[in-house]
């Protein structure tokens, strides 16, 4: 529920709209009304039952003004004219009732779709700002799902709902009043009748709102999954495992099916029987209210008008009764927004964050201990070191040691469970964050590109001129091949830059990293084998980018660990060897082995 406030309450930054929209929905409701008695004079002069002369009315009843305005009409102007200017006013009436009509949606759109594109902005900088251990336990296909169809239900259910809220009860009441004052007794017999019929729809609707909350949970999976396939294809195609993923999705489309055929089946029921409800409840009323005219107690004309004005509640009527499914349905997926949204970064920098974006000693890692959420392992557990600036340091050990973690923690993509990381003495959680994080290059094992040009990949959102990309491109051995292709530094290079070769995907990637020159650089190297002439360009980029700088590597080559200051040897989360590849090679230890086997990792 707060939630839903706090979603109305973003209606005051669309002020102006909102109003416009309240007071064209009142001058909606206020012509709807109107419209109303107007019919009496319509029928009274069809159905002839208007005096030859006016006689003034002693009281105040409608029907008998109108009856002496229609006759003076008469008089004056004959019956066809009479019935032309009644004519006349019923479209003038009618004509600016749609057109309040229209510029109320006209207004509520900027509100609907504002508030929306906010959702959404948030939403998308709470993706980008949330830290990575939370997307440990997301399913990607439930977060796409939540950008844009839960945020989509809200608009049209929720949203939906505030504009027929604001409408209605102004014809609500309007009708009511008019029926009441009509024939009292006639109204609160219709209303006992309706009252029956809603509480007997109400129950069909009620079974409605817990299927629709599967839908989402369905959707989600299904987006997963294509999101899934279309990224693995290459496996995929590769395993000849079309059928199997075929048959996975098959499974899950067949049962989204089955939901969606019983959710609808149940919904579409609720449209009959509320028609037949509604017509069994107007039959009855037709046939009471003949009645009354037939015992002279009604006039007919009346009756007519009593009846319109009845339809005008009924419509309303409908729609509250559908918002009230719909705000249940929309609240659902306005939690499943608001549970992101609510999610905290405890990433952050702290209040009165040391700006600092250069490293003068050393890096130190002070009795560092990590533990993923939810796992009781610790991923690393007492590790010291320190890496001196200009070092290049070499992480080896088999695949669940611990490398990965150990570079992670560096620019705080995890924080430290225990113990502390230093840069000069500073602890890095009393750094900025934009800092800290710009005094790393990171150069991933998968090379992760985007749906760019060369140039704009390169560069990514930072501000370079040519000449430097250029540079950086020629330091990480990428010039050459930028250059022959078909628009140089401008060529688009596809979905995840699936257009280059896997070399160039990674030296381009070490562009990147080397344009922004950040002291420290962070690599992984990669673990997929290239051909050797590839290979080459890429040892020898990495090779020249280390050299001024500092270096975390992630090793799986020997001639990157040979090159190495200090190579740590990681097993189980511990530092279990440590030194140059000269004194390793000659303990007994996991180090000899890993060297004897050619496997690093
Ligand atoms: P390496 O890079 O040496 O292969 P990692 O640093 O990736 O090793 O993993 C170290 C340990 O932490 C492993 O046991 C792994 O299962 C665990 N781990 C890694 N990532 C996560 C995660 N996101 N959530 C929970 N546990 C993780």
């Amino acid at each position: 529920m707060e939630g839903l406030w706090r979603l109305l309450s973003r209606i005051k930054d669309y002020k102006r709209s909102f109003i416009l929209s309240i007071f064209s929905n009142s001058m909606l409701s206020i012509f709807t009304v109107v419209s109303i008695p107007l019919l009496i004079p319509f029928f009274s002069i069809l159905f002839d039952r208007i005096p030859a002369l006016p006689v003034r009315p002693a009281g105040s009843e409608i029907n008998e003004w109108v009856k002496y305005y229609m006759s003076d009409l008469i008089v004056s102007q004959g019956k066809e004219m009479a019935l032309f200017w009644v004519c006349v006013l019923l479209v003038i009436v009618f004509f600016f009732k749609n057109l309040f009509r229209y510029s109320a949606l006209y207004f509520m759109a900027p509100l609907r779709f504002g508030i929306i594109y906010d959702l959404r902005k948030k939403l998308f900088n709470k993706y980008l700002d949330l830290p990575l251990s939370f997307y440990s336990n997301e399913r990607k296909g439930a977060l796409i799902s939540t950008l844009t169809l839960d945020v989509q239900e809200v608009e049209w259910s929720i949203l939906n709902v505030i504009e027929s809220v604001f409408k209605s009860p102004i014809i609500m009441a309007g009708s009511i009043f008019f029926m009441i004052y009509i024939n009292a007794g006639l109204t609160l017999f219709v209303f006992i009748l309706v009252l029956f019929a809603g509480l007997i729809i109400g129950k069909v609707v009620n079974t409605l709102k817990k299927e629709s909350n599967n839908v989402q949970e369905m959707v989600a999976n299904l987006t997963s999954h294509v999101e899934e396939t279309i990224g693995g294809l290459r496996v995929i195609k590769g395993f000849n495992a079309e059928n199997y993923q075929i048959t996975k999705f098959e499974k899950e489309n067949a049962s989204f099916r089955n939901l969606l055929t019983k959710v609808v089946n149940r919904r579409d029921s609720a449209s009959p029987i509320s028609e037949f409800m509604g017509v069994s409840v107007v039959t009855i009323l037709l046939w009471y209210g003949s009645h009354l005219v037939f015992k002279e107690e009604l006039a007919p004309e009346t009756f007519f008008a009593f009846v319109f004005a009845f339809y005008q509640v009924i419509e309303p009527a409908k729609s509250f009764s559908s918002a009230y499914f719909n705000i249940q349905k929309g609240m659902a997926a306005l939690d499943r927004i608001n549970r992101v949204l609510e999610t905290d970064n405890e990433i952050i920098s702290k209040p009165g964050a040391i700006h600092k974006k250069s490293l003068t000693t050393s890096i130190d890692f002070n009795n560092v201990g990590f533990k993923y959420k939810d796992n009781n392992v610790y991923a690393l557990q007492d590790v010291s070191v320190e890496i001196k600036k200009g070092q290049v340091v070499a992480l080896v050990g088999s695949s669940g040691a611990g490398k990965s973690t150990f570079v992670d923690l560096l620019p705080r993509f995890y924080d430290v469970s225990e113990g502390t990381i230093t840069i000069d003495g500073v602890d890095i959680r009393d750094i900025d964050i934009t800092d800290l994080r710009e005094m790393f290059g990171i150069v991933t094992q998968d090379a992760i590109l985007f749906l760019d040009t060369i140039a704009n990949n390169s560069s990514f959102g930072g501000n370079f001129s040519e000449e430097q990309i250029m540079e950086a491109a020629r330091v990480a051995n990428a010039h050459d091949f930028i250059e022959l292709l078909p628009k140089g530094y401008h060529t688009n290079i596809g979905d995840r830059g699936l257009k280059l070769s896997g070399g160039q995907r990674q030296r381009l990637t070490i562009a990147r990293a080397v344009l922004r020159d950040p002291p420290i650089l962070i690599l992984d190297e990669a673990t997929s084998a290239l051909d050797s002439e590839s290979e080459r360009l890429v040892q020898d980029a990495l090779h020249k980018v280390m050299r001024s700088r500092t270096s975390v590597v992630v090793a799986h080559r020997l001639s990157t660990i040979q090159q190495a200051d200090n190579i740590l040897v990681l097993e189980n989360g511990q530092i279990v060897q440590s030194g140059l590849h000269e004194n390793l090679i000659n303990e007994i230890g996991p180090y000899k082995k890993f060297v004897e086997m050619q496997s690093f990792s």
